[in-house]
């Protein structure tokens, strides 16, 4: 199994509460000199038994427990600077799901996500090109949320492990909803999901996938409000089109 992998077992047990953990002594080979032990595990199957591995999320796993077990978290760093946790918004059982990057002022004060400017545009992103593409959705009916639900100070970018610690969370989110399709929003939404260092012009405007649920990515809202983005502004109709389309036509 993969390091990353390991990690993420791990963290998920430990937010559960299980504190102890043993590990089961390899049946070694005594006789083998390390170079023949190191080639038996080269031959050996990177994951002995995938499908014995416990899930990542718990069976019949909801947003309410998600939420409960996340509590007054202090994992990380970012709980120093925070007014509210930003858990996430929108309908439970969402046909599509938006993942931003992290509060900002406005939603750390709120509580909510995308509540600010950028929340303004990418409200009326979502029912604009709706109500122009003739699908009867409003911001209600979709799910927001980000990749870490505390607002980083000065709104810097997330850290690497600030991201993988809280990344446990929105994973759990993303399987309890099981949406049609994810959309990611920015370069720090599909570095998360997708485990990518490309960033979004490259990664926009053609399908992915996390897990199984097909994922596009589009710039990030706060992009798109800066007046010389007009090209990026067209793109990202285009992108809300083509996800808005799979998800409800
Ligand atoms: N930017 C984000 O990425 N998320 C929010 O909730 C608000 C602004």
């Amino acid at each position: 199994m993969h390091r990353n992998q390991i990690h993420q077992y791990l963290s998920f047990y430990r937010d559960l509460g299980v504190k102890d953990i043993y590990r089961r002594k390899a049946p070694a080979d005594q006789k083998a000199t390390p170079a023949e032990r190191t080639a038996s595990l080269i031959d050996a199957p990177l994951v002995s038994d995938a499908s014995s591995l416990p899930p990542l999320a718990p069976a019949g796993d909801t947003l309410a427990r998600i939420q409960s077990d996340l509590g007054d978290c202090r994992r990380c760093r970012l709980c120093e600077g925070r007014a509210k946790i930003v858990f996430g918004s929108g309908n439970e059982h969402a046909r599509l799901v938006f993942v931003g990057e992290g509060p900002g002022a406005d939603e750390d004060a709120q509580g909510f996500p995308f509540v600010g400017r950028a929340g303004q545009l990418l409200t009326q992103m979502i029912e604009n090109t709706a109500s122009k593409e003739g699908i009867p959705i409003r911001r209600p009916d979709v799910y927001i949320c980000n990749v870490v639900k505390c607002r980083p100070p000065e709104n810097r970018t997330p850290l690497p492990d600030e991201m993988e610690i809280c990344g446990e969370f929105l994973f759990r989110q993303l399987l309890a909803i099981r949406p049609a399709a994810i959309c990611a929003l920015g370069s720090t939404a599909a570095k998360a999901l997708l485990a990518t260092k490309d960033g979004v012009t490259r990664l926009r405007g053609r399908w992915h996938k996390w897990r199984d649920i097909p994922l596009l990515v589009t710039y990030h809202p706060s992009y798109l409000l800066r007046p010389y983005n007009q090209d990026a502004k067209r793109e990202a109709w285009e992108d809300l089109k083509k996800v808005l389309h799979f998800v409800y036509d």
